[in-house]
């Protein structure tokens, strides 16, 4: 079903006139046909807005195995005319980063990579389900053709970046970081589902594993050993227990043992246990840091493995507002421009068995990514962060 159409304008000088006169001629371009758009140097696009999202849903790509999603992103890209550069994070995994001719000033940003099980995609009439419907590939879609709208009205400094690994570590921003695009790039709108609504902030992560050690000894004699698994049990409630840092923006800090491990068997006193947490930080990570060690008390061992501190992101008027709790791969673009956060779908759908993504606002994001693009050219490079902005990176 052909869902949007192209416009394309002729203008035509009328000769031995004193006058000049222009007639216009509108032509509509299905997007569904292949064929060039003239004058404009591109190729309409052969898959709509759905289709896309469907066809990204079905190319599995679980943090690690992104190579296929990343294959099929690059043909399609260059056969709609973009350059397509692609930054290898490790054998046979790569972003992806398209431009057009022009610097990108603005560059459209998401994630390849998605939670497993892989789950091909089914649709309805109000919705597409499958894995990265929302998280992230129903965004890629969103982006695309968002980037191709403006491409059509002659909007060429948009880029577009996808990366790889963001379910994990964000390797994939982190390398990306390594190479930004020339100094021009001012801007990075980067998609996750907000409901699309603009974030104004993100919470903070910090990510860390405790490890206690004691004695074994035969559990028929507990005096002879030292539990380090009661020993972990003693801090880990010393945790629950502790009052967090609160900001009237961000909320509570919050904190999750996410993985705890110790022992092997009952008749043996454990001489080793560990927990993995993550705390959603709200203020400086080094606050919450001494917090911790001064509960922990020296108990057991406090071994860091993430952080990074909450970020105020870029906001513009005119778009709903809104705090997200996740963590992106913002943190690790840092040299991509200010960072602006938005996109379709709910946070509550992804990582589900039932993750899907409304047509409805799949349809919205291409005309908010658009218009935001639109409204941050018009600004970039004249206009001071206090000029737009509400709320500062920091
Ligand atoms: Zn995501």
């Amino acid at each position: 079903m052909v869902v949007f159409f192209r416009v394309a304008v002729h203008h035509r000088g009328t000769k031995n006139t004193k006058v000049t006169q222009r007639k216009l001629k509108l032509r509509y371009y299905p997007l569904h046909k292949s064929e060039p758009v003239p004058g404009s140097g591109l190729t309409t696009n052969p898959m709509d807005l759905f289709e896309l999202t469907k066809k990204l849903i079905d190319i599995p790509s679980v943090t690690g195995d992104e190579q296929a999603a990343g294959e099929f992103l690059s043909a399609h890209l260059e056969s709609l005319g973009y350059k397509v550069e692609r930054q290898e994070v490790e054998k046979d995994r790569f972003n992806v980063f398209a431009t057009t001719a022009a610097p990108p000033r603005v560059v459209l940003s998401t994630h390849m990579d998605t939670v497993p099980p892989h789950i091909a995609a089914s649709e309805n009439d109000e919705v597409i389900y499958g894995r990265g419907a929302c998280d992230a590939k129903g965004i890629i879609a969103a982006q695309i053709t968002a980037a191709e709208q403006l491409r059509a009205e002659g909007v060429n400094e948009v880029g577009l970046l996808f990366t790889v690994d963001e379910e994990a570590g964000s390797e994939g921003a982190r390398i990306a970081n390594a190479h930004p695009p020339a100094s021009e790039c001012e801007y990075l709108i980067n998609g996750e589902p907000t409901d699309n609504k603009l974030a104004s902030a993100t919470k903070g992560s910090l990510r860390l594993t405790l490890n206690a050690r004691g004695r074994s000894a035969h559990s028929a004699y507990p005096e002879q050993g030292d539990s380090a698994i009661e020993k972990l049990l003693d801090v880990l409630q010393d945790i629950r227990d502790c009052q967090w840092p609160s900001d009237a923006l961000l909320g509570e800090t919050t904190c999750n043992i996410g993985v705890i491990s110790g022992g092997t068997r009952a008749n043996v006193i454990p001489a080793e246990a560990s927990a993995v947490l993550q705390l959603r930080l709200v203020n400086d990570a080094n606050a919450v840091k001494s917090i911790l060690e001064m509960v922990v008390a020296g108990r057991a061992e406090v071994e860091y493995l993430s952080v990074h501190d909450p970020i105020r992101l870029f906001t513009v008027g005119g778009f709903e507002q809104c705090v997200v709790r996740f963590t992106t791969d913002i943190p690790y673009l840092s040299r991509w421009g200010q960072p602006l956060l938005i996109g379709p779908g709910s946070i509550f759908q992804a990582h589900t068995d039932g993750e899907y993504i409304s047509k409805r606002e799949l349809r919205e994001a291409v005309t908010l990514y658009a218009g935001l693009a639109r409204s941050l050219l018009a600004t970039a490079g004249v206009t001071h962060a206090g000029e737009i902005a509400e709320g500062a990176p920091r």
